[in-house]
Parts: structure tokens; C-alpha cells; sequence
């Protein structure tokens, strides 16, 4: 059986849908199950809607209506005047809106309500392309990945129990998937009390992978807007080139290191099975794309990652001590507390570097408890280039109009932390 995921890029208005529907069409009507994310820019859209609610703005309701809006936007133009095939879709639009009507219980954290509410992007884009397809006479079944996705507490980034999840998937999916093709949602489970939970943003890949797994799937494609795995992006770079053959070491550091074209969990799970990954255009589904594997041969060309918005911040004890591990304990121990993510470590005797995505309110809070063992500087604004399989040349191209601030080689990897000197530098 295979596994397909869509990212919302792929059904972001009505002409994405159809499309995203051919290619289902075009497989088997069985042993396939189709993981699909939120439409578009709807899980950004009811981030900034649950913000709303939670702070109780009197515009609550216009972000809402500017997301049902658009839904609905969709569906008029796939119904053809008769939109009876997607009343479950209403039926969703009910739920939330009769959400948002109670007020907010202070005694539910934020994240568990985000959760709630953001989940529901997915909930509508699954029930809109199985309800397309359903009008197109395919026998395609919507399931509920809260369900079978189980995962614990940790709202906004649920852990996922791999066990019962398997129990659950293999018990409600092996089955019915000799007669139909399965949609579900991607980013979202549930707790053991039956709590929506989200896997944390970019998740959908992850589902992916999780369903790929218990199902022993034979493979799995993520269909994306690019024609596979590229050496670098192609928002900072000219002349990237398509990846064709990858190893799932190599995919899972570039994932790893800030590639965005896959989410970084979704890797490991695979690899284990041995299931291949194939990451193809969802705009040219002929083409062949991506395949992340078992290979010998590791990455041929030198693949490039750029992080902006990028903030070092180093520790040096007060005491004059040196960097150790009873001052690192510490530092590290904030970082865990407050769930800022290391991109780059380095330290020296006296001094201890930690290069951080820009999360100022974060990042205020985490210092503060570091501020009086450790006088702290902190240089904002900054960009971490990662170039795996590097080498002189690679190095310096990307140098060209940065000061450099930070270099770490190791074998295969070189990070570098640089401060763009924009054009008046040269
Ligand atoms: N819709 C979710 C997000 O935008 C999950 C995903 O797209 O993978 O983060
Ligand atoms: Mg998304």
C-alpha cells in the first residue's frame, strides 16, 4: 500500500483541488491513503483567530468569517450549484462557531485551546477533497486521525504513543483499505481523554510517516510545489539543482539543519522500515522527483541551508569559571524549560555560543535566569548558512558580502553564522 501526503500549497483554492483529486484518480482506487494539510494559509489564519478568541478581541469574528469565507469560496466553485456533497463541511463550520461563542476557560492552557481550534484546518480540507471526490464518483473514505493518532498532552507538539497508534491505525485502516482509498488529516491526534493535539506546525509529513510506518506501506510520496529535493533554496539561491537519489542519512540531516522541504521527524520512522520516501511535483506529476532511500552513494553535490532571522547569544561565567559541565547543565537546562532549540553550539574556555531562531519573549524569559550566574551578550539580525558536503570553493561563494562571526567544520557539515553586510559593505 502506498501513502500520499498534500501539503496546503497543493489545495490552497478550488483549481488545487481538482488537480490534487486527478492525481488520486489516477492511482489505484485502493491500498492508497492520502494525508492532507490545512488549505493553504489556514493554519496561519487560525493561529492568529485563536489569539483572538483567547484574548477575547472584538474582531474575533472577522477572522473567522474571513476563514469560512474562503472554504466556502472553495466549495462553490467545486459544487457546480448543488453543495449537498459537502455538508459535512458545514457541519464543521458549526462546531467552531459554537466554540466561539463560549467563553474562554481560564482554566485551559492556551496550547490545549489552540489545539482545539487549529486542528480544524485540517478537519475542513479533508472534508472538502473527499466530498469532491465523492462528487467525481470516486469511493474514497474520510477518516478521523484523531482517532488513531494518539498521542500525549504535550499540546501544540503531541508526542506521539507509537504503540497503541499502530494498535489503532492497523485495526481501523488494514481492512478497509483493500476497498477504498483513505483521506485523513495530517498535523493532528488525540490525547487518551480524547483532547485534540497537534504535532507541531509542519507536521503533516510526520502523520505521513506515522501511517506509512504501522501500515508497513511500501512507499510514501510527499507531493510538493517543487520538482524534488533541491541542493538549496530557491528564495536565497539562483541555480539550485534537483537532488535525484538521496540516503535517509543525508535527508535526515539536511531536515535536520533547516532544509524545509521535509519535516525533520518524518525521516527516522521510514528509514527504520526501509519504506522510500519519493518528494515529487504536484504541478508536474509525470516528472520524476526525489527518492530518499537505502543507497550506497551519498549526496553528489554540495547542498546549501539558509536560516535568517538568526540571534547569538553567549554565556561567560561571572565567577571567571571555566565553560563545564556544571555551568553548561545550567545553560542547557533553561533552553529545555523554555523549548528554544539550539541551531549551532560552540564553546571556548571562558565563553559558551549558542546560535537561536529570534523569539524575543522567549528568549527574555530563558535569560533571565541565567543573568545573574553569566553576563550574557547577544547579537541579533544574524543568518546560518549550513552547507553539507562543502568544501573551499562552496565556503567562500557564500561568504561573499558577510562577516563572518562563527565557523564549525565537521566532517561532512560546515555552519556558518554571518552577518549580511548588505550592499553597502562592498
Ligand atoms: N497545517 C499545518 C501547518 O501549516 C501542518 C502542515 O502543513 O504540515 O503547520
Ligand atoms: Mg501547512
Amino acid at each position: 500500500m502506498q501513502v500520499f501526503k498534500f501539503g496546503g500549497a497543493s489545495v490552497k483554492n478550488a483549481h488545487g483541488v481538482r488537480n490534487v483529486a486527478g492525481i488520486i484518480q489516477q492511482q489505484n482506487s485502493s491500498q492508497l491513503l492520502v494525508v492532507i494539510s490545512a488549505m493553504g494559509e489556514t493554519t496561519n489564519a487560525l493561529e492568529q483567530l485563536t489569539w483572538a478568541y483567547l484574548r477575547r478581541q472584538a474582531d474575533t469574528d472577522t477572522f473567522w468569517q474571513r476563514i469560512r469565507a474562503n472554504h466556502e469560496q472553495v466549495i462553490q466553485e467545486l459544487a457546480d450549484g448543488d453543495t449537498s456533497a459537502f455538508s459535512q463541511v458545514y457541519d464543521l463550520f458549526a462546531e467552531v462557531e459554537s466554540l466561539l461563542q463560549r467563553e474562554p476557560d481560564p482554566y485551559t492552557r492556551p496550547d490545549q485551546v489552540y489545539d482545539q481550534l487549529v486542528s480544524y484546518g485540517e478537519l475542513l480540507s479533508t472534508r472538502i477533497v473527499n466530498a469532491y471526490l465523492n462528487q467525481m464518483g470516486l469511493d474514497s473514505y474520510w477518516v478521523d486521525a484523531r482517532r488513531l493518532i494518539r498521542t500525549d498532552d504535550s499540546f501544540r507538539e503531541g508526542k506521539v504513543d507509537w504503540k497503541q497508534t499502530c494498535e489503532y491505525i492497523t485495526d481501523s485502516l488494514a481492512e478497509l483499505l483493500n476497498s477504498s482509498v483513505v483521506i485523513t488529516q495530517g498535523f493532528i491526534g488525540s490525547t487518551r481523554e480524547g483532547y485534540t493535539t497537534t504535532l507541531g506546525r509542519d507536521g503533516s509529513d510526520y502523520t505521513a510517516a506515522i501511517f506509512a510506518y504501522c501500515l508497513e506501506a511500501s512507499n510514501v510520496t510527499i507531493w510538493k510545489d517543487v520538482p524534488g529535493v533541491l541542493n538549496a533554496d530557491p528564495k536565497w539561491f539562483d541555480e539550485t539543482v534537483k537532488i535525484d537519489q538521496l540516503t535517509y542519512q543525508d535527508a535526515i540531516e539536511l531536515a535536520y539543519y533547516g532544509a524545509t522541504v521535509i519535516h525533520p521527524k518524518t525521516i527516522k520512522p521510514l528509514q527504520n522500515k526501509h519504506i522510500p520516501l519519493y518528494v515529487r511535483s504536484f504541478l508536474q506529476p509525470q516528472d520524476y522527483g526525489t527518492v530518499i532511500g537505502n543507497f550506497e552513494q551519498r549526496l553528489p553535490i554540495s547542498s546549501f541551508i539558509f536560516k535568517m532571522n538568526q540571534t547569538l547569544i553567549s554565556f561567560h561565567p561571572k565567577d571567571f569559571s571555566f565553560i563545564a559541565e556544571e555551568n553548561l547543565s545550567k545553560i542547557f537546562g533553561q533552553f529545555a524549560e523554555y523549548g528554544v532549540k539550539i541551531n549551532l553550539m560552540q564553546n571556548t574556555a571562558i565563553s559558551f555560543s549558542v546560535a537561536v531562531d529570534n523569539r524575543p519573549d522567549r528568549l527574555a524569559r530563558l535569560l533571565a535566569g541565567l543573568q545573574e550566574e553569566f553576563r550574557i551578550s547577544y547579537n541579533e539580525g544574524l543568518e546560518l548558512i549550513t552547507i553539507r558536503h562543502y568544501d573551499d570553493r562552496t565556503i567562500e561563494r557564500v561568504l561573499v558580502n558577510k562577516k563572518l562571526l562563527v565557523e564549525q567544520k565537521s566532517r561532512y557539515t560546515v555552519q556558518l553564522v554571518v552577518k549580511d553586510l548588505g550592499t553597502h559593505g562592498l
